[in-house]
């Protein structure tokens, strides 16, 4: 776990706020014995705390609190447009935990949420039992990592643990995705494979990585970590998306797939996808404000149906030449671009 104890400001996970349903949940308490200093606060309910108007995002990002919360609400969401089906039907995510301890610049979470605090909702089994009962009648293609990242968490909650264990019961119509920046090797020795169970990284070039994508794990500890997920015969799903743009972006993007394809064995990856940053006006808009500053998010996007992406022929030109260059590795039908999908 990272220490983002920065400069004046409160060490991570300080203060615990618990809502008063899950005070006695066990996961509450074996997630509360990990932060024996923290002060721990009672709620009503999570969304007390969360949605409380005129939170600075990015202070709280600097010394973020913990909300253990019960998801009482909807558990299962239709994949959005912007996001890629693999070709998949039934297509749909889900929420167990809200926010991230990483700090991309374009993450969307910074438009989407009114607070950086991270919300663990402890009542998993809830969402397994939605997830079960839609089985009865349909095959399920589910995402579980896109509101946050599970694996970099994963030491206080073992929630992709979790959701491995609930996949292997339920393989004939359960297919899930674990999207990860992380570079945690140790979850893949404590694992098993599973054949419907697929772990996907997300890779940007370093300039990337040290430009936008702060407290992230290196390039290098990605390859590796996702180079010994795929020798270990886990299903690895490499992600391009989203690319970002710097100078000189061809040359970055291209040493990164050599990086990439000299340690991990193209054949044995289950896919990889492509697509250029694209995000909704409304968080971009609230993106803009909280981050004066940020290269990442005041690019001149071209708006389109509700979304801004790159203007067109930029966008085209960084998707198709990374495109190109990956067919030298993998057959097309292994190569997802997001626009296709
Ligand atoms: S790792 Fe993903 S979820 Fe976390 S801040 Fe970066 S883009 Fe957002």
């Amino acid at each position: 776990m990272k220490s983002l104890n920065k400069g004046c400001f409160n060490p991570f996970f300080s203060h615990i706020y618990v809502e008063n349903k899950v005070w006695d949940h066990p996961r509450t308490k074996r997630i509360l014995a990990q932060y024996r200093q923290a002060q721990v606060i009672r709620i009503g309910h999570y969304k007390d705390v969360f949605c409380r108007s005129r939170q600075n995002y990015m202070l709280q990002h600097r010394s973020q609190k913990l909300i253990l919360a019960a998801k009482d609400t909807q558990m299962l969401y239709r994949g959005s447009p912007v996001c890629q089906s693999f070709g998949n039907t039934n297509f749909y995510y889900t929420s167990c935990m809200m926010n991230c301890i990483y700090d991309c610049e374009y993450c969307y979470l910074k438009g989407m949420y009114p607070s950086a605090n991270i919300v663990i909702f402890v009542n998993l089994e809830d969402i397994f039992a939605d997830v079960e009962q839609m089985l009865e009648t349909q095959t399920l293609y589910l995402c579980v990592a896109y509101d946050t990242d599970l694996l970099a968490l994963e030491k206080v909650a073992g929630y992709a643990a979790a959701w491995s264990r609930f996949a292997a019961g339920h393989a004939s119509g359960l297919k899930i995705e674990i999207r990860t920046k992380c570079a945690n090797k140790r979850f893949f020795e404590s694992q098993e494979p599973l054949s419907n169970v697929i772990y996907a990284f997300t890779l940007s070039p370093q300039t990337v990585v040290e430009r936008f994508e702060h407290d992230t794990p290196s390039l290098s500890e990605r390859i590796a970590c996702a180079a010994k997920a795929v020798s270990a015969g886990f299903l690895v799903r490499l992600c391009f998306d989203p690319m970002i743009y710097v100078p000189k972006w061809q040359d970055h993007y291209a040493e990164m797939l050599e990086q990439v394809f000299s340690v991990i064995d193209a054949e044995k990856l289950t896919d990889v996808s492509v697509g250029s940053f694209r995000i909704s006006q409304d968080y971009l808009k609230k993106m803009r404000r909280q981050q004066p500053d940020s290269a990442a998010v005041w690019f001149p996007f071209q708006a389109d149906h509700g979304y801004y992406h790159y203007p067109k022929e930029l966008m085209e030109q960084m998707e198709q030449e990374l495109t190109d260059r990956l067919r030298q590795y993998l057959p097309n039908s292994r190569i997802f671009l997001w626009n296709e999908a």
